[in-house]
């Protein structure tokens, strides 16, 4: 439950050379998507935060991990992880 203490500050998405929300948008992907009550939306809910998170005109993550050095709430870089699982999930679940 580390992601749950996102705060939305943005200091990811500012440290990031891609301007990437990744951090942000799986610590929040994750949180919920671990909850009992998160269950019902979880694949529908990576795909419509991812596809907000790039329709936004954030860019994309490429590993460099200036996001996790700089979150005050020390979310670690495996959250990142987590989301692309659960959204090769949502993926593969709707045959994409
Ligand atoms: S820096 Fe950390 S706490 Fe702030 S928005 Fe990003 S993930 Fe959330």
């Amino acid at each position: 439950m580390d992601a749950a203490i996102c705060i939305g500050c943005g200091a990811c998405v500012a440290a990031c050379p891609n301007g990437s929300a990744m951090l942000f948008t799986a610590s929040k992907v994750t949180h919920l998507g671990l909850l009992p009550q998160g269950q019902p939306e979880r694949h529908s809910r990576v795909l419509n935060m991812v596809a907000q998170h790039d329709a936004e005109g954030f860019g994309g993550c490429s590993n460099i991990g200036e996001c996790t050095a700089v979150c005050p709430k020390g979310i670690p870089f495996e959250t990142i992880s987590q989301l692309n699982r659960d959204l090769l999930g949502a993926w593969a679940r709707n045959g994409n």
